[in-house]
């Protein structure tokens, strides 16, 4: 017999269920207004889907993870991928407003109560876009602490002055997290001391010191480079302790892997919906594609593969929420799952074969859109390197 506490246990876990299903019917319900029709206008145009994002936001999608006491709905890391997933299983890039969940953790986790109060709830309304944040820059890559980009202090203002690149939707933010250098890099006790974090004003800053050239790329991911020449920002626009930026930008990464996870499990089961409905409805040799096994094998496969990067995803999903180390489930669930959307995507072009190029047919949309994610925000390599070095004590390699 069940004790009183498995009982309780288990009620508790059916109403987190349902209150996950309440979530991602709701975003399906949304997203099936913007159908894929209406993203392979913005892919043409790159457009930004400015109503797209503003509905998410007003609909609370977009502040799940803000507490109440901030005007966000306080829920956790699991249904903020639930979010993230179901707008990209519907059809869509969750990239033009993913960033906006997991930069505002780091104003959350490091921010005075001044700053939380007056950005947070803002942000949860919409009335502030916080989509921005100002990592990568050209000369450093993924060596990220030898960053040159620097903010000298000068009375009650910080002096920006450097270079970024890949910095996205900063055309269409009103804030951005810039993380730079307020040390010298040769006087610090480890690497990752004497950078700081910085709320920019990007309203304020662009023509004052901040100007953007948007990259041509391969996708609508609306990124540019970012130039900034004696900007000038008040001292009070310091998020977190000075020289210990690269933590703050750290705390929200988890998250970031975890949620970018999330959405590339939304694009492998949109691959897959759409190998296997094609499969069984494509006739050649006068019967369906899919009752070959060389046709059907490969989606069985990938389906596999993408089911088991959602249990990872799931897994450092729950970890974070229970304020446990999570930092190697994160990186694993976005690695496992940036392969598994890309080997659904690559299985869902050769099911469709020819068709799969014309763009009505959507996939080589997705098809460049998930190829993303095995690059940014980390890449590969580097959570391999993060798994061996950290999680299995080997030798650093750099
Ligand atoms: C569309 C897009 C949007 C982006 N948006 C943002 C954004 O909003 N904000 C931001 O700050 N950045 C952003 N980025 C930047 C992104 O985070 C970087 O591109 C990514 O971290 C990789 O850095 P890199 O391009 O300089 O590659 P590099 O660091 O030059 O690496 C190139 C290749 O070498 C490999 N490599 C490098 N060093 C090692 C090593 N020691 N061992 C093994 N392999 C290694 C890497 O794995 C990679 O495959 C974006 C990038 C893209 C393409």
């Amino acid at each position: 017999m069940e004790s009183e506490s498995q009982d309780r246990n288990r009620a508790a876990q059916d109403d987190n269920q349902s209150d996950l299903d309440a979530i991602r019917s709701a975003v399906r319900s949304l997203c099936a207004r913007y159908n894929e029709e209406y993203w392979l206008q913005m892919d043409r145009e790159q457009g930004y889907p400015a109503d797209f994002v503003d509905e998410l936001t007003r609909a609370g999608f977009l502040s799940v993870l803000i507490p109440a006491q901030y005007g966000g709905s306080g829920l956790g890391l699991l249904e903020a991928a639930a979010v993230m997933e179901e707008v990209c299983r519907s059809g869509a890039h969750a990239g033009v407003c993913h960033a906006q969940m997991y930069v505002m953790g780091s104003v959350l986790r490091h921010g005075s109560e001044q700053q939380k109060q007056y950005y947070l709830p803002k942000i949860a309304k919409g009335e502030l876009r916080l989509q921005s944040f100002g990592v990568t820059e050209p000369g450093t890559g993924s060596d990220t602490t030898q960053l040159t980009t620097t903010a000298r202090r000068d009375g009650d203002e910080f002096v920006i002055n450097g270079q970024k690149v890949w910095i996205s939707r900063i055309e269409h933010t009103d804030l951005m997290l810039l993380l730079a250098r307020t040390s010298p890099a040769a006087q610090q006790t480890s690497k990752s001391r004497g950078l700081s974090t910085f709320i920019i004003d990007v309203r304020q800053a662009i023509g004052n010191g901040l100007t953007i050239h948007p990259i041509e790329s391969m996708i609508n991911h609306h990124s540019c480079e970012l130039f900034f020449d004696d900007l000038r920002i008040p001292a009070e626009n310091l998020l977190g302790e000075l020289d210990a930026g690269f933590k703050v930008i750290l705390d929200g990464m988890n998250a970031e892997r975890v949620l970018i996870g999330a959405e590339c499990v939304g694009d492998g089961r949109y691959f897959i919906d759409k190998a296997s409905q094609y499969a069984s409805n494509r006739e050649v040799f006068g019967r369906p594609i899919g009752k070959n096994q060389g046709v059907q094998f490969p989606i069985a496969r990938a389906y596999t593969q993408v089911e088991a990067a959602a249990l990872m995803v799931e897994k450092a999903a729950k970890r974070f929420d229970a304020n446990l180390p999570c930092g190697a489930e994160a990186n694993m669930a976005k690695m496992l799952a940036s392969e598994a959307s890309w080997q659904a995507a690559d299985v869902c072009m050769q099911t469709h074969g020819g068709f799969a190029f014309a763009k009505e047919y959507h996939i080589e949309r997705k098809f460049r859109e998930t190829r993303l994610y095995q690059i940014a925000p980390i890449s590969t390599n580097l959570v391999l390197s993060y798994i061996a070095e950290h999680v299995l004590d080997m030798p650093r390699s750099y």
